[in-house]
């Protein structure tokens, strides 16, 4: 009995193919710098743990006591009966950390950005995208049913061309960092672009947290800007903060605002309250402990000497996302798996969520890394790339 609709196997075939496929890889342990991967250990240059905070013993020990006192189901929505101490002592530190009036808590990245775009912008309005912009703010904008426009990476000439022609009422968003590359919005220009066109201004700094700026504030710290020139700040705790969830920081307004219209917000189940005790541990840890964005700094910099010493392109990234672009799909799986087969462990990105022909190798550096890792890294690149 056949039946057309389930008929996927031509798109897997045509998937494995055209080298698209993708396979998850099971690992055995907890995120650090060296994961076990098949029995092996493998030298983890894939992760976002940035800070190596993810398996950090007073993160793990605060998980632990949330459990003790919470359990591990939150039951609800935070507008039902969801909404814990935990969860609300967050919010007030996130806050603070991020130097605005209030934040808002959300069980993950991609619904904050759904649920802030989709509250914002609506029929008749326009939103304004950065065309390497991350998926989520991309699938946000569709759901919002507002008119989704791109302008050029980074390009802030364009961004303004495309304010000026809109006349509709438009919200611009952009990744702080950009996840696949690594470099940063030129948020300075935006933020004055957003004021003269008057146009809503949204930052979703996920890679930026816990990285840039003197105390891990991120994108907006690291420009000595605040909530007045961005309004809209986005962060996620799945990455640099090691744990997971994601918020938005911005004026009481705002928050008030999003807690009665954000649909991805109100109709889904609150993060279990320990994670959010863990990410308070997190958190204190990673504007205390400045040492490990300076050692994250010695590493990227260690990198670039490296790849520099053996002619590996690098791009114009300050950040620890240090992509090798090889442009080839099938290039860049082969020599992933070269790398594999030598112990270390570096992703393969390939389109679509790289732009077509711009198949790359992700490296991202931690501070849970070693020098002497890294140096072994460059070698064992320089050796899989010829
Ligand atoms: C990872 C990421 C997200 C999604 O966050 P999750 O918490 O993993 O859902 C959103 N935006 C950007 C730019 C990201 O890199």
């Amino acid at each position: 009995m056949s039946n057309a609709f389930y008929a996927f196997d031509a798109e897997l075939e045509r998937l494995t193919q055209h080298n698209l496929y993708r396979r998850r890889r099971q690992i055995d342990g907890p995120q650090q710098g060296v994961l076990n991967l098949d029995g092996r250990p493998v030298v983890n240059f894939c992760s976002n743990d940035y800070l190596g905070l993810a398996n950090h013993p007073a993160v793990v020990q605060a998980f632990k006591q949330g459990c003790e006192h919470y359990g591990v189901g939150s039951g609800s929505a935070h507008l039902i009966c969801g909404h814990s101490t935990a969860h609300h002592a967050l919010e007030q530190e996130l806050a603070a950390f991020t130097g605005r009036e209030r934040a808002l808590l959300f069980s993950t990245g991609y619904m904050a950005n759904l649920g802030v775009v989709s509250a914002l912008a609506g029929r008749g309005d326009c939103v304004l995208q950065d065309r390497l912009n991350h998926a989520s703010l991309i699938d946000a904008a569709v759901l919002s049913r507002a008119k989704l426009a791109r302008y050029r990476h980074g390009d802030s000439q364009d961004l303004s061309a495309r304010l000026a022609q809109t006349g509709q009422r438009t919200l611009i968003v952009s990744d702080g960092v950009f996840s696949m590359d690594g470099d940063l919005a030129p948020l300075p220009e935006m933020a004055v672009l957003a004021r003269r066109f008057q146009a809503g201004l949204m930052i979703d700094d996920a890679h930026g947290f816990g990285v840039l700026g003197q105390h891990g504030g991120g994108i907006v710290e690291h420009f000595g800007l605040n909530q007045d020139s961005v309004p809209i700040l986005v962060g996620t705790l799945g990455k640099a903060f090691g744990t997971f969830g994601a918020f938005v920081a911005g004026s009481a307004a705002l928050i008030e605002y999003l807690i009665q219209k954000a649909r991805s917000y109100v109709y889904t189940t609150a993060l279990p309250p320990a994670v959010a005790e863990a990410t308070r541990t997190s958190l204190a840890l990673l504007r205390r402990e400045h040492w490990r964005r300076d050692k994250l700094q010695a590493l990227i910099a260690q990198f670039q000497d490296g790849a520099r010493h053996y002619g590996l392109p690098l791009m114009a990234s300050p950040t620890p996302i240090q992509p090798i672009v090889v442009g080839d799909r099938d290039r860049a799986v082969t020599i992933s798996q070269r790398l594999l087969a030598a112990g270390f462990w570096v992703s393969a990105i390939r389109p679509p969520t790289v732009p077509a022909a711009t198949a790359r190798l992700r490296i991202t550096l931690s501070a849970a890394h070693q020098p002497r890792q890294v140096d072994a890294l460059l070698t064992a690149l320089a050796a899989a790339m010829t």
